[in-house]
């Protein structure tokens, strides 16, 4: 089959979060099935910047956006390891900036719509003028979404676009690319199509319902989040048409690139470790980040790790209110690293200044440091609102650190909670709680404390972190059957627009 990957993110080309970790690790893993894969994505800074080969191709063109024309051209790389083509659609203009979708003042770039209407039709000419012929184009959140409509609106029937299939990934509904609507006049499409059954909602463009509405199918990223975004809770104003479109849609959980997060080879660890060795193993890297941060070098005390975008989604009031709760009278310590919203950058920051040697916080984005954390901390939390899928759980069970976590999304699909019978059963990972309440958190945390404190526990629920299997074998498998059911629906006759 041959597949390509419309992404705005992939790792080590750029990244924010999550999407860039799949859109990285996914190719390779359908790569290795067998099949014809191959990525497209902006010319990022970060991407020209990461240090790999860039190639020039004859690929240049000008494409329309409102009522000017614009150039671009396709440089070319591989993902690093791999023969996978990764397209880079290059135009200084839009994409050669310090971050992907945000000024240096946090604030969307105001130009997004134009951006990615630019990124889709260079994306369509790409398609063209390098004769790629994907049986699917695999689309990733609201900065593809245009892509679907140009294929389902404008280029039905056209060769060489007509017989492509496309799949559209929801990463995180909450993000949906939401513009003016005389954005409208830049994307090109006909105004008839700005109705609230296709690209408008709540008087707005909105990209990501666009390729809702226009892709064959649709899949998000777990399948308890595929459930509840078709709520009123976690359907972000979208479950109406997702339940809709039910038929064709699915979860499918994200795998772990395990060539990046093992704590036996992972180059940024002060020791290795397996499972065979994970009690001294850990110990070390829980020593070493320990002076790393500035905290009391003490090997008994519970180690709470957070990696993460320190925004509203990740319950990061939760874990504010316990920490100051449980400052004075709750023996652990924090290592908690991310970056985002003000308010919680410095509310954490803040805690970390009045007690440094039980605290330590780290705001910025560090993946060497992401690391450390995921092997020295004995528990890693993710009290999130609402979790698509969720990677750093994963990297946790395997670095042998027990997660804390919401039961949400793909939390709950991933992790089991530690009762009497899981426990006897041994099939205990974890600690979930359900009320988004920092007293539901601190029970939950409180249990693992306690379970902490019980090595024979503590041993299994450890080693059976450390022995499941999360690599993207399984979950490429289950694309490449979701890409055959969304060639086999593109063939059958077309339903009015
Ligand atoms: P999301 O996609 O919502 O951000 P995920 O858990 O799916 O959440 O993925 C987060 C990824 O981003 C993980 O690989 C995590 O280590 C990484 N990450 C997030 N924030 C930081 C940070 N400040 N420094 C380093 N890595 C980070």
């Amino acid at each position: 089959m041959r597949i390509l990957i419309a992404t705005c993110e992939a790792t080590p080309l750029a990244r924010t979060g999550g999407l860039g970790d799949v859109c990285g690790a996914l190719p390779k893993a359908l790569s290795a099935l067998g099949h014809d894969v191959s990525v497209i994505m902006p010319a990022h800074r970060s991407a020209l910047a990461s240090g790999l080969p860039m190639q020039p191709t004859s690929c240049e063109f000008a494409v329309p956006i409102g009522n000017k024309s614009v150039r671009g051209r396709i440089l070319e790389t591989r993902l690093p390891g791999t023969n996978v083509p990764v397209y880079l659609v290059d135009q200084k203009d839009y994409f050669d900036r310090p971050a992907i979708y945000v000024d240096t003042d946090g604030q969307e770039y105001k130009d997004n719509c134009e951006r990615f209407a630019f990124f889709s039709r260079a994306t369509l000419e790409a398609v063209r003028l390098m004769e790629l012929r994907p049986d699917v184009l695999h689309l990733n959140d609201w900065t593809t979404g245009l892509l679907a409509a140009y294929l389902k609106a404008e280029l039905r029937g056209v060769p060489p676009y007509d017989s492509i299939a496309t799949l559209f990934t929801i990463h995180n509904l909450a993000y949906q690319g939401t513009f003016w609507h005389w954005d409208m006049l830049l994307t090109g499409l006909d105004w008839k199509y700005f109705n609230w059954r296709q690209m408008e909602s709540f008087g707005n463009l909105n990209l990501l319902k666009t390729g809702l509405v226009f892709a064959d199918a649709i899949n998000t990223v777990s399948p308890t989040y595929a459930l509840e975004i078709q709520q009123p809770e976690l359907g972000c104003g979208l479950q109406d048409l997702l339940s809709f479109r039910r038929d064709v849609l699915s979860g499918i959980i994200n795998g772990v690139d395990y060539s990046e997060w093992n704590p036996a080879t992972d180059t940024h660890l002060a020791a290795h470790y397996d499972a065979s060795n994970v009690v001294e193993g850990k110990a070390a890297c829980k020593a070493a980040l320990q002076r790393e941060l500035g905290l009391t070098v003490r090997p008994e005390v519970p180690l709470i790790g957070l990696v993460g975008r320190l925004v509203e989604q990740k319950g990061i009031d939760l874990v504010t209110a316990v920490m100051e709760h449980w400052a004075d009278h709750v023996d652990v310590q924090w290592a908690i690293l991310g970056t985002g919203e003000r308010r919680y950058e410095e509310q954490l920051t803040a805690l970390a200044e009045r007690f440094p040697r039980q605290m330590a916080v780290r705001i910025g984005f560090s993946d060497p440091q992401a690391h450390r954390i995921e092997a020295a901390a004995d528990m890693f939390l993710m009290p999130s609102r609402y979790e698509p899928c969720g990677l750093s759980q994963l990297y946790s069970l395997k670095y042998g650190t027990v997660p804390v976590v919401r039961a949400t999304g793909g939390l709950v699909d991933t992790i089991t909670d530690a009762t009497p019978s899981t426990l006897a059963d041994k099939t205990a990972t974890g600690f979930c709680f359900a009320d988004y309440t920092s007293t539901a958190l601190a029970a939950a945390m409180e249990r693992a404390c306690q379970a902490f404190a019980q090595p024979q526990v503590w041993r299994q629920l450890v080693s059976t972190g450390m022995s499941q299997d999360w690599s993207w074998a399984a979950s490429a498998k289950e694309y490449v059957a979701t890409y055959q059911r969304t060639i086999a629906r593109r063939r059958e006759p077309a339903r009015a627009l």
